[in-house]
């Protein structure tokens, strides 16, 4: 057991919930529980969900504390030592600080998708420092067989390029950008308002410049005055052999520019496989159907399948029943982790009766029947 020294004698603190209450998690609680307990409260909470609710605001306030502390492992062993004294001295958490580096770091990490890759929901000022382009998102069509074997596509997408005229300032040739007078360039108007934190300041992206912190008088022509022109661009992508239906290729770098010198996002190619007439696909796996006529059942012998390799020689055995599975070891698809490590093709064997039988085979069948001692 844990001594939460820190606990009796402390009136200010007295109040103050477990953090691991808080979170709803158990002591011996991992990173990675922490991290999705902590997920979804600040999901169900976040002021951006819930704007101009105060206990909302309160209670997001609290799992963000909670989280803060006990996702740094220094801080959650002092913690578990000495419970909320641990940080009294430096003023415990009452000046908590929301837009510090590390919650901004933390909020991009946990939101990156949840907020769709932006961090609108720290507002700190970094609009105006090098950003990452966005991922542009592309599909394309390819054979069942490209997909076990893997192939090589050629593309053409419209992408967006800097400007080569004005070099993606957006200014007219011989002119230059002017700083934003009311942002002074940073991109972001700091406003003060009084909250459930105390006075709060928000930041919003500059009306003026939107957000650039460049105002330009005179606009470049070729790109009015965007930056960008839309170029279009051919490119390969190499298909991995064992692609499956609805996976996506990343190529890098291949997204929306980056903005302020920031990289290019990436390229997300999702692959939709055609049906094939005769393989069906689980995972490595392939499925089909083969006909066999009965003698050949009755008697055994060999027969050709079909497989993604080309056809291969099998022999069945006499007395083989209908519906009987067997398989081919290997000819599968291959694992797109490993494409030397293979599925199995499993092949399902039917029983053909003749529906029209000539005279000879007639007879012939008439002597089979006499000869098993059924009487016609
Ligand atoms: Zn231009
Ligand atoms: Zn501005």
């Amino acid at each position: 057991m844990h001594t939460r020294a820190g606990q009796t004698g402390c009136c200010e603190m007295a109040d103050k919930r477990d953090y691991y209450e808080v979170l709803g998690v158990s002591k011996d609680a991992t990173e990675s529980d922490l991290k999705k307990a902590y997920r979804k409260l600040a999901k169900k909470y976040h002021p951006d969900m819930n704007p101009g609710d105060e206990k909302a605001a309160e209670k997001f306030k609290e799992a963000s504390e909670a989280y803060s502390v006990l996702s740094d492992p220094q801080k959650r062993s002092q913690y578990d030592q000495f419970g909320h004294a641990a940080f009294e001295e430096n003023g415990g958490f009452g000046g908590f600080d929301f837009n510090s580096a590390d919650m901004g770091d933390l909020f991009g990490d946990l939101f990156g998708d949840l907020f769709g890759g932006g961090r609108r929901s720290s507002g700190r000022g970094a609009s105006n420092g090098p950003m990452r382009g966005a991922n542009v998102r592309t599909s394309i069509n390819i054979t069942f067989e490209e997909a076990v074997f893997g192939c090589e596509k050629q593309l053409e997408l419209n992408l967006r390029e800097p400007c080569p005229t004005c070099g993606g300032t957006g200014a007219k040739k011989g002119t230059t950008p002017q700083t934003c007078s009311k942002c002074r360039g940073s991109g972001r108007v700091i406003t003060t308002q009084q909250s459930i934190f105390g006075m709060m300041q928000t930041e919003t992206v500059c009306p003026d410049c939107r957000g650039t912190g460049k105002i330009i008088k005179e606009k470049c022509p070729d790109c009015r005055g965007t930056g960008y022109i839309t170029k279009q661009t051919k490119f390969k992508v190499d298909i991995p052999a064992g692609i499956d239906n609805g996976m996506s290729v990343r190529i890098r770098d291949k997204g929306e520019p980056g903005v302020n010198g920031g990289p290019r996002g990436d390229l997300l190619v999702e692959v939709h496989v055609a049906r094939h007439p005769v393989f069906q696909r689980d995972d490595t796996n392939i499925f089909s159907t083969v006909p066999i006529s009965f003698t050949k059942a009755a008697l055994g012998g060999k027969i050709r399948i079909r497989t993604v390799d080309g056809e291969v020689e099998y022999e069945v055995k006499a007395g083989t029943q209908t519906d009987t599975r067997i398989r081919l070891r290997g000819k599968g698809v291959p694992s797109i982790h490993n494409k030397d490590r293979r599925g199995d093709h499993y092949v399902t064997l039917v029983v053909q009766v003749p529906t029209k039988l000539n005279r000879e085979q007639k007879k012939a069948l008439q002597a089979y029947a006499k000869a098993c001692g059924e009487d016609n």
